[in-house]
């Protein structure tokens, strides 16, 4: 691996404590980090290099997934890490930058490949990116990167803006778009389980799907992040990139090979195949739901617009439901249905494909439909639901399901896998600029329908499934959502 200087925005924010500097260490015990390989941590804060070698200790005894017990394997990866302060406007702090990135290239003999890790409020990637290019930081005799963030833009129209500001400094392959779902085992495993499966590599189409449920449900709620959420909502905090992206990676034809430029590909081919919404249509397709006050594992929770730093009367959707279409030779005619939400019941990030019962099939109403089950998050696990004739009960039929589970294994954490990615330039699993215009496009008229208040706000108690609308979603459909309890 290429030995690399690791440039950190925001080196003293919630991210990289809890997820960047578990990521680096874990990969450092692995032996998966370059043999040579400084770390610059930036920040508005002033520390010395003590003093954030404790916070970076701080971090890794919180949430390291590996113990940082080992006084003598910490030091040598601390020993990698400098602090300085920075200012993300002022260009004059990004030259000084630059004397201390190259004084750590020559101590270490680091060719200058550089990766910049933006790991800051949205508004400041354009201004980074820009102030990296004139200060020189971006000239150099290796390679460059820039990992971002999400949010990538609030709507279309920002989203390009924001797009056009990166691509002055930074060339499409430079850059290194963090979607983490991407990066959970389980959605990396789901070309896999389509290609090295047959059975259900046969199955795999609209043929024998009668339809696939997406759900990401959580149980807090806006925590202290209202100030942000307020403006966002569902749709832009989880729907517009977390839920398309899953939609992207379980439906996507397969790749030749599983390589960036295939993966990007065919999931492109999904988005370009997404039906439109039409404007008088949304509403028949979209939910649109915020949480009121509640009970969730016995304990009474607010409602949405009580909750500290929310508008007292705001519309805000803390819940999405979406009926989809994929008009392609494989998905044409199977109704893909998403819902996300805060506040649910359950903290689940799943997909449900149900089976058709077969044209000529029995129709035995004690029959359960077969389902196959991806559980994505908190747990990662595998079932199929098949039906069998229980000879205790007469041979009436009972559902079994035949279940895989991964709960046991330390398995790496996504930042852990994507940053290792970034390291070795493979882009294969972060989001190319084409997904996020083209999901924008697609989700573009549903924001333009909330902002003129086409969609009916519908209320759902906290600790609910969300509001009866999403259920009536399926209903129409003659479906359910699945294993709601
Ligand atoms: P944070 O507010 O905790 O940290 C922000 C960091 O930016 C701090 O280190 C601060 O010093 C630095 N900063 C702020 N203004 C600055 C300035 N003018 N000059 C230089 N540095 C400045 O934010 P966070 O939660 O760590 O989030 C960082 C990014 O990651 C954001 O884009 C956020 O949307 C994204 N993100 C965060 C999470 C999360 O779980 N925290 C999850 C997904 C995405």
């Amino acid at each position: 691996m290429d030995p690399t200087s690791f440039v950190l925005f925001g080196a003293t924010g919630d991210l990289a404590k809890r997820k960047i500097y578990p990521a680096l260490y874990n990969l450092f015990i692995d032996h998966k980090l370059p043999e040579s390989f400084s770390i610059i941590g930036l920040g508005r804060r002033t520390l010395s290099d003590e003093e954030f070698h404790k916070h970076v200790e701080q971090s890794l005894i919180t949430f390291s997934r590996r113990s940082a017990n080992d006084p003598s394997r910490l030091n040598a990866f601390l020993q990698a890490f400098r602090y300085r302060t920075l200012d993300v406007n002022h260009v004059e702090d990004y030259r000084k930058l630059l004397e201390l990135v190259q004084r750590r290239e020559k101590e270490l003999n680091i060719r200058e490949n550089r990766m910049f890790y933006l790991s800051v409020a949205p508004e400041f990637f354009g201004v980074i990116a820009s102030n990296i290019n004139e200060s020189g930081l971006g000239s150099t005799d290796g390679w460059k990167r820039l990992i971002i963030e999400k949010p990538f833009g609030r709507d279309l129209e920002s989203a390009r803006y924001l797009n056009e500001q990166l691509s002055s400094s930074f060339e499409e392959h430079e850059i290194y778009r963090i979607d983490h779902y991407l990066g959970k085992p389980m959605i990396q495993n789901l070309e896999i389980l389509e290609s090295s499966n047959p059975i259900l590599k046969a199955l795999w189409s609209n043929h024998y799907i009668a339809n696939v449920q997406i759900t990401a449900s959580e149980t807090v709620g806006v925590e202290e992040r209202a100030g942000y959420y307020d403006h966002a909502g569902a749709i832009r905090d989880m729907f517009q990139n977390h839920m398309l992206q899953i939609l992207m990676m379980f439906s996507m034809q397969l790749p030749k090979k599983c390589d960036a430029h295939e993966v990007r590909f065919k999931k492109r081919k999904v988005m370009e195949s997404l039906r439109l919404l039409q404007k008088e249509d949304i509403s028949h397709h979209i939910v649109r739901g915020q949480y009121t006050a509640g009970e969730i594992e016995g304990k009474h929770v607010p409602g949405y617009t009580q909750e500290p730093g929310v508008a007292e009367f705001s519309t805000n959707d803390t819940f999405i439901a979406a009926r989809l279409w994929i008009d392609d030779f494989f998905w044409s005619d199977v109704p893909f249905y998403i819902r996300t939400g805060k506040r649910m019941k359950e903290k689940s990030t799943r997909i449900v494909v149900e089976f058709k019962e077969p044209l000529g099939g029995s129709s035995d109403q004690t029959k359960a439909r077969n389902l196959l089950v991806i559980d994505i998050n908190p747990n990662e696990g595998i079932f199929i639901q098949l039906n069998r004739k229980d000879p205790l009960q007469d041979g009436k039929l009972e559902p079994i399901r035949i279940h895989y589970s991964d709960s046991e294994k330390n398995a790496p954490e996504a930042y852990e896998t994507l940053i290792f990615d970034a390291i070795r330039g493979d882009s294969t699993f972060f989001v190319h600029w084409d997904e996020v215009e083209l999901s924008w496009k697609w989700v573009q008229p549903i924001l333009d329908a909330f902002e003129e208040d086409r969609i009916p706000l519908q209320a759902y108690p906290a600790g609910s499934n969300g509001p009866a609308a999403s259920d009536q979603l399926l209903e129409a459909d003659g479906y359910t959502w699945w294993l709601d309890s």
